[in-house]
């Protein structure tokens, strides 16, 4: 398992959609790219001359750790000339691009819980930097009629005690909002009074428009400079992305602290890079200027193509090389029939249907806006704003169709608890005494099941957990006077326990503790039934997705990755099966038949099932859920998050397949209707899967057979995985009690199950339900 820290923060999502733009014109598609930050100009012939001669000259060898001394001195010195600011070679450091040095910096200022202001929007490395060396982003978010400016108690009102750092990105990366020397100096007053750092991201400070005068915010004065550490580099204003050179100035403190972890992570910058560099700040100056005026004529016909877009407003920027035009009143349009509903959804129509790719605005925290870089060729421009400006025209606004608010519920707890099965009746009597006193505090919700004739009580203090019970079982007749065979206390805020389940055979009580989540309840509440309609009524529990066709049963069985879902959604298909159930029945053997009964009012369905049985999406929207993913940052699928169709970036408001933990409690009459779901039928087939490319189809199994591969409940033919949970006797993950006696009976259960029926085992690794009904139907 990775580290949370590192799990937290997503990819650059920049990089994420040039990357798509990128495999779309791999595959021929014509798409123009205006997400990537950085200049379409070649790095200059002299500044790449001085890279080619250090290769000659063989300075490829470990430089200085901080930078080699020639190049901090022409730092110092330009830092001298465009600012005024004089620093010592120890004030400098030289890393593998600005990205570097700002990361050095984070980590080198910045303890767990400390807090960084962040104006938004922002550059999306500035809190993925923070998250990583565990402090704590304050964004403070700017107004775009305020030019996207931090005003100066917008400031003051963020700072609290565990204040680090402001981080101040001038000119802005992605409003091109930039500070004037009044507007500085008015946050340097709030700054002078208080105990902060300001990290001052100056890296455009060179591509300013219509006689701006950029101020470095260190000018401010000697007492500022000592709060200050000026960001910059070479990679925007010389068009040297490549060569991966950055720098920071500021307090030789800090920045011998930055050079202290630099030498443990990249050690120096590229020594050729460095070289190039060099060149690039001392030699001649004025391609710098050229750019910026051929940006200015970008940035100019971009803004009157769309000044011409109705509802859409564009704030003009002062430097940098992007527009941040906000979309808003195009949410809730759609084309197609696909509604767009945020920033996500606005920049895959713009790739899809326009063909250019920009960068979604909540990357930067404005989920209002997108981000179109200009700095690409006059002819890039003119093709992707005329197509941009027509495909926004193509929007309609949405029918008024009638939204579906989902139903959900997103717990704290996310998986399985582990069960304590064999607890003893001292231990039962000291955990309900514990659990008893926050029931005491809290409002309990209690309501008696009647689970295939077993009564539960369930007695908890968690609003979901009595939601999903009630909507799960049916209800005992007669609540008031009935003594339920079982209780199940579920209580949450219990200090000092993990979140864990105990169970007591004698007395039929279940105990969990600390989980909000439905999945264990309902799983000690079947482990417990199964329990004691196996000793009580002689009724016995087997595990497994079972459907009916004219009366008779089937039931698939095997462990997770054979395809059981599949199958049976497969067979569903087909008109003549009927649903059964999709986790477990209780079955009665007498008179060579096996009467198998479903035991759930609502069937507890992962929500990913839409992938393999796609009509139960309109469902779900209608059930009561838990855990289905809205918000990006709670999708665990990475690798469906990075593909294409990522949903949650078309701007679905929600996604069934993100989490694996989602549910819904869905009323299988919905599936197929009342005639396509069977409470009861008569088990004649039995299915154990395997999942293999080679072997046989399917194969009938003899009786051993059968019950050995049962009780050992060991997957066969699936690959052995990290993930794959251990052997479960009868693939039954719910059996509680698991003494040989136990198992004994359990194995007499299924002897004479299978005496009853007829056993295959099944390879779903070459078939399909396409085989299962001929296997079926050939026989009925
Ligand atoms: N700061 C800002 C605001 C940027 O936009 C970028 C590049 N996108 C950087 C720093 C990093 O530049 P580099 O690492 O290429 O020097």
């Amino acid at each position: 398992m990775i580290s949370d820290k590192v799990q937290r923060i997503g990819t650059s999502p920049t990089l994420k959609i040039s990357a798509k733009a990128k495999a779309m014109r791999a595959e021929g598609v014509d798409v123009v790219d205006l997400s990537v930050g950085e200049p379409d100009f070649p790095t200059p012939a002299h500044v790449k001359a001085a890279g080619v001669k250090a290769i000659d000259q063989d300075f490829t060898k470990y430089t200085e750790n901080d930078g080699i001394p020639a190049l901090r001195k022409a730092i110092a010195a330009r830092l001298q000339e465009d600012h005024g600011l004089a620093y010592a070679p120890n004030q400098i450091l030289v890393s593998s691009g600005a990205k570097s040095s700002l990361f050095h910096l984070i980590q080198t200022l910045v303890d767990e819980n400390e807090e960084v202001i962040i104006p938004a929007p922002f550059w999306v490395t500035y809190p993925e930097s923070v998250a990583l060396a565990k402090g704590k982003s304050v964004i403070v978010p700017t107004k775009e009629e305020n030019g996207f400016l931090l005003t100066p108690d917008e400031l003051k009102a963020a700072i609290t005690p565990a204040t680090k750092a402001l981080i101040l990105n001038n000119p802005s990366n992605p409003t091109g909002a930039a500070y004037s020397r009044a507007e500085l100096e008015a946050l340097a007053e709030v700054v002078r009074g208080e105990d902060l750092y300001v990290i001052a991201d100056e890296i455009y400070g060179k591509l300013v428009y219509d006689g701006f005068v950029f101020t470095s915010f260190a000018a401010l004065g000697e007492d500022i400079k000592k709060k200050t550490v000026i960001i910059d580099g070479v990679s925007k204003s010389y068009s040297m992305t490549g060569w991966r050179i950055g720098y920071a100035a500021g307090p030789a403190e800090i920045i011998a602290g930055m050079s202290k972890m630099q030498s443990h992570t990249t050690s120096n910058a590229c020594s050729i890079s460095q070289k190039a560099s060099l060149e690039a700040l001392t030699g001649p100056q004025h391609e710098v200027g050229r750019m910026a005026a051929e940006f200015a004529r970008r940035r100019n016909y971009c803004l009157m193509r769309l000044a011409a877009v109705p509802g859409l407003s564009c704030y003009k920027p002062r430097g940098a090389f992007y527009l941040f035009p906000n979309v808003k009143s195009f949410y809730e349009k759609e084309s197609n029939g696909a509604t767009i509903r945020n920033s996500y959804g606005m920049a895959y129509y713009l790739l899809k249907e326009a063909r250019v790719a920009v960068v979604p605005g909540d990357s930067f925290g404005a989920d209002d806006f997108i981000r179109l870089s200009y700095a690409t060729s006059m002819e890039n421009l003119e093709k992707a704003l005329g197509r941009i400006v027509k495909a926004l025209g193509q929007l309609k606004t949405a029918k008024k169709a009638k939204r579906v608010a989902l139903n959900n519920v997103a717990t704290r707890v996310r998986k399985a608890v582990p069960v304590e099965a064999g607890v003893d009746a001292k231990l039962r009597d000291a955990l309900v005494a514990e659990v008893e006193a926050p029931l005491g505090r809290t409002p309990v919700y209690e309501w008696n099941a009647n689970i295939s004739g077993v009564i539960v009580q369930l007695r908890t203090n968690v609003a979901h957990l009595n939601d999903f019970w009630v909507e799960n079982w049916f209800p005992a007749q007669l609540e008031a006077d009935l003594e339920p065979h079982g209780v199940i206390y579920a209580v949450d805020g219990i200090a000092g326990r993990e979140p864990r389940a105990f169970y007591n055979s004698e007395t039929k009580t279940g105990i969990l503790v600390n989980t909000d989540n439905y999945g264990p309840l309902r799983s000690l509440a079947l482990g417990l039934v199964t329990d004691y309609a196996e000793r009580m009524f002689g009724v016995h529990a087997v595990r497994g997705m079972s459907a009916d066709v004219a009366g008779q049963g089937l039931i698939l069985i095997g462990p997770a990755g054979t395809n059981k879902t599949e199958l049976l959604f497969g067979l569903l298909a087909d008109e003549r099966f009927r649903l059964h159930t999709n986790d477990l029945v209780l079955v009665r053997t007498s008179g060579g038949k096996a009467l198998a009964d479903a035991v759930e009012r609502k069937l507890y369905m992962p929500t990913s099932t839409v992938e393999a049985y796609g009509r139960l999406a309109p469902l779900f929207d209608y059930s009561k859920c838990e855990n289905v993913v809205s918000r990006k940052d709670d999708c665990e699928d990475q690798e469906c998050q990075n593909g294409e169709d990522c949903r949650l970036d078309r701007g679905s408001p929600f996604c069934y397949k993100a989490a694996k933990g989602g549910h819904a409690m869905l009323d299988p009459t919905w599936i197929g209707g009342r005639g396509a779901y069977a409470r009861r039928t008569t088990l004649r087939w039995i299915f154990l899967l395997r999942n293999d490319p080679v072997s046989p189809a399917c194969v009938p199994l003899d009786r051993e057979e059968a019950l050995r591969i049962l009780e050992s409940g060991e997957a066969i033919g699936l690959k052995k995985t990290a993930t794959a949970g251990k052997a479960q006797p009868y693939f039954n993950p719910h059996l509680l009690v698991d003494s040989p006696e136990r198992l004994d009976m359990e194995k007499a259960y299924f002897r004479r199950l299978l005496e009853s029926t007829d056993c295959y085992l099944f390879n779903s690794g070459v078939a399909g339900a396409e085989k299962l009904r001929e296997v079926v139907t050939g026989q009925s």
